[in-house]
């Protein structure tokens, strides 16, 4: 203190000392002539050490120039006060920073000069005005920023309050504005969009409730305008704003060609799905499934189709190898062969193939060539079972078509040459009779009636033979008597055997029961055939008959029939075809006999109807062997048992049955004379009608007891007039007369009540049945009277 000037007053410079900035007085040449207390605690530097030039100790050297323009102003006095900034390097805190305000002052004793000033630590402030500066540049260059960066940006970005309305707009072209920006900003969405408000209100206020951005698409407002945006709602201020100051940032974004994209990616995916389903329907329907193989990698692609044809898992893979083992043997090699053509010479294959010892596949498949080099195959295989079972069916069947048409052929032309034969021999004789130039009448009669019997058994066979082939022939079933039915068939034949010196032998095992179910004609038949074809074709030793059970229960027996004999014998080479139709073995020995040749046929269908075959073991010289096994139902009632027909002695009722009123409706005037003769030997004088209409009228006029209607005649045929008389003459017995013996005509005469029907040519022994069986029931005659006078 004690540098102070004298004249200041004590208590002033306890103020100055106290005062919270540094005083200090300097001489016109910038010494110190006094510092306060406050000084010392701002620059850190002693007020002793101070005074003087000492205080620009603490300076920033680049700042003394700036104290002594202001001393030097401050001396001019041409300012009041020169105001001032500063630093010094303070030895505890650094660099501060300092204002200084200083003043001219005179002295009014001695009009000296001084300055007088104070300087005050400015640090703080001074900092915080920097950072001011540096965040304002900042913000500036942000602006900057955010303005290029939106630029950048297709986006149009609104800025708008928690009323929805418009504050501000950004966007690199303000030509996508939907209004001018002046139309729109300060306004509420409502007031400028009214159809859009309730687009956009949901999501901002969404994203005022929970800070989350929200998002959404929409189209254009204008429906014309092919166009599609996307909003976002942000939020861009706290939450804990006051309300009236938060603010939301409202980003559009032009998406139609993203939308546009996802159509058309749509619309692709829409066209390859009905793409697919098309072609895995058409798959099915054909039974054709896709594949590709790539010959890079050996990848193969199947279709569903293509893996159910090979019968592989969906979910199977499958390489080249694994169909080759799939093919049947062969067929491998074939694929094989025609895949690699394919590759080598970059050419379609087309083949078939077999899979699985089952499946026929066909492989269409075509090359796909890049750089001249096929890189893949692709192509379709097809199931083709059906179409290949298909035509080998019809190929059959057109084998077996031309067989039987070759066959109908062979048939005809052996049929004339037999039916030549007998007819050679009743033509020549018949001529030799008409010339009367015989000798021995007998002999030629007799050899008549042989030519027109085989004659008649060879149409019968054929007709038989028909009748099997077009399945006309149904076993009828009845109780028989086997042991009987065996009896009287080899009764037949007792005498042919006794005359050729033969033994005919027949076994029956003790077994088989006496009375079976069986159609007695048609076994009659098969029997009748085997034993006459032994005996015929035996000169010396036997034939056996033998029947055997093979089971037997309280139902069923199962019969096993053996014919042997100790005949000629049949070449081996006819083993094969003597069952055939008109097959003769064609050697001396058996040149002898005649025969129809269908006799055998016949009986192998037969067999076969009982659901059985025949075997034939034959050695020539020593014998043949027929077999064959029929298994029999056994009666469980009392059935009807077919019986035998009473072979009735034709000579016993010759002239008996005169009393009988006949009527024969015959047109063929043969025919006619032949029926006349054979009822006149019975004593019997007909009425003769050679029609329907003739017939009708002798029916008008006479009463019959029978009536032979000829079935095929012209105008009212038989079947018309049967049913004519049996309606109106109920008393007249019917017999139909017919040549014809399809099942299909019995079944048409069964329609007609009352009838009985005759098979032309007819035989004495037959029409007496009828004949016998009518005047019995009228008491014409008694059976047993006439049995009486049986010799
Ligand atoms: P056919 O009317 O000629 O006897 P089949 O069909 O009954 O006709 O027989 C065909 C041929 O089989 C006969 O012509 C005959 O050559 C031969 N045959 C049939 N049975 C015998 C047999 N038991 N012994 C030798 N040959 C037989």
């Amino acid at each position: 203190m004690k540098n102070f000037d004298q004249t200041t007053d004590q208590n002033l410079q306890e103020i100055l000392h106290a005062a919270p900035f540094g005083f200090f007085k300097l001489d016109l040449d910038g010494n110190a002539l006094f510092v306060s207390k406050s000084w010392e605690d701002i620059t850190g530097l002693e007020v002793g050490v101070s005074l003087g030039k000492g205080w620009h100790s603490v300076l920033v050297p680049e700042d003394i120039p700036v104290i002594a323009t202001a001393i030097r102003a401050a001396t001019t006095g041409q300012k009041q006060t020169v105001a001032f900034g500063f630093r010094i390097h303070h030895p505890q805190s650094g660099i501060r920073f300092c204002r200084m305000d200083v003043r001219l002052i005179q002295n009014e004793q001695d009009r000296s000069q001084c300055l007088i000033g104070y300087v005050q630590d400015v640090t703080d402030d001074h900092l915080t005005h920097i950072k001011l500066k540096e965040a304002e540049s900042r913000q500036r260059e942000m602006n900057t920023y955010l303005t290029s960066l939106i630029a950048s940006l297709e986006d149009i970005v609104l800025e708008i309050d928690t009323e929805r309305r418009f504050i501000n707009v950004w966007a690199k072209d303000e030509t996508l504005f939907f209004l001018p920006k002046e139309k729109f900003i300060g306004k509420t969405i409502a007031e400028v969009f009214p159809h859009m408000e309730s687009l956009f209100s949901a999501p901002i206020t969404a994203a005022i409730r929970t800070g989350e951005p929200q998002e959404f698409e929409y189209k254009h407002i204008d429906p014309t305008i092919d166009k599609w945006f996307k909003a976002k709602v942000t939020m861009v201020s706290k939450t804990n704003q006051p309300t009236e100051q938060q603010r939301l940032a409202l980003t559009i974004q032009d998406i139609t060609s993203r939308i546009k994209q996802e159509q058309a990616l749509k619309q692709t995916k829409a066209l390859l799905e009905r793409t697919n389903q098309i072609l895995e329907s058409s798959q099915k329907l054909s039974n054709t499934g896709g594949w590709e193989f790539d010959v890079l990698t050996g990848e193969m692609f199947w279709t569903n189709q293509t893996k159910l044809i090979f019968e592989i898992g969906e979910n199977d893979t499958i390489n080249y190898q694994d169909i080759l083992t799939l093919c049947d043997p062969g067929y491998d090699y074939i694929f094989d062969q025609h895949i690699r053509r394919s590759l080598e010479k970059k050419e379609p294959h087309d083949f078939i193939f077999r899979i699985r010892d089952k499946k026929w596949l066909r492989s269409i498949g075509f090359p796909v060539v890049e750089n001249n080099c096929v890189v893949k195959l692709r192509g379709a295989t097809m199931d083709i079972t059906e179409q290949m079972k298909t035509t080998q069916a019809l190929l059959e069947a057109k084998n077996k078509a031309e067989e039987a048409a070759q066959a109908k052929t062979d048939f005809l032309s052996v049929m004339s040459h037999e039916i030549r034969t007998p007819l050679n021999g009743i033509i020549g004789i018949s001529n030799l009779l008409k010339m009367n130039r015989f000798q021995d009448h007998q002999a030629y009669v007799d050899n008549l009636i042989f030519s027109a019997d085989h004659l008649l058994q060879l149409i019968n066979d054929i007709l038989d033979l028909t009748k099997i082939d077009s399945d006309h022939v149904e076993l009828v079933q009845n109780e028989v008597n086997l042991f009987e039915l065996l009896q009287r068939i080899t009764n037949q034949f007792n005498s042919l055997a006794e005359s050729k010196n033969i033994d005919l032998i027949t076994f029956v095992d003790p077994g088989i029961p006496e009375k079976i179910i069986a159609d007695a004609v048609r076994i009659n038949q098969i029997l009748n055939n085997l034993i006459s074809n032994a005996l015929k074709y035996t000169d010396a030793g036997k034939v056996t008959v033998a029947l055997q059970a093979l089971s037997c229960d309280a139902h069923k027996v199962t019969i096993r029939f053996t014919i042997k004999d100790t005949g000629i014998g049949i070449p081996e080479e006819y083993h094969e075809v003597i069952f055939d139709s008109f097959k003769q073995v064609q050697q001396p020995a058996s040149r002898k006999h005649t025969g129809t040749g269908l006799g055998l046929a016949i009986t192998k269908k037969l067999i076969e109807l009982h659901n059985s075959h025949i075997s034939m073991e034959s050695t020539m010289g020593k014998g043949t062997t027929f077999r064959f096994d029929i298994a029999f139902d056994l009666p469980q009632s009392n059935m009807a048992i077919d019986q035998p027909s009473i072979s009735y002695s034709v000579d016993t009722y010759a002239n008996k049955l005169g009393d009988l009123r006949v009527l024969l409706v015959e047109d063929n005037p043969i025919n006619a004379m032949v029926a006349q003769k054979q009822l006149a030997y019975f004593g019997i004088v007909p009425d003769c009608a050679y029609d329907g209409l003739e017939a009708l009228s002798l029916l008008k006029n006479n009463a019959y007891h029978i009536a032979f209607i000829d079935l095929h005649m012209p105008g009212m045929d038989g079947q018309a007039l049967s049913e004519f008389v049996h309606k109106h003459y109920p008393d007249t017995h019917i017999v139909i007369s017919t040549a014809d013996i399809m099942g299909d005509v019995r079944v048409r005469l069964s329609e007609i009540h009352a009838y009985d029907i005759l098979n032309k040519p007819v035989v004495l022994e037959k029409l007496l049945v009828f004949l016998l069986k009518v005047a019995e029931q009228r008491s014409i005659i008694s059976m047993e009277s006439a049995l009486d006078e049986q010799p």
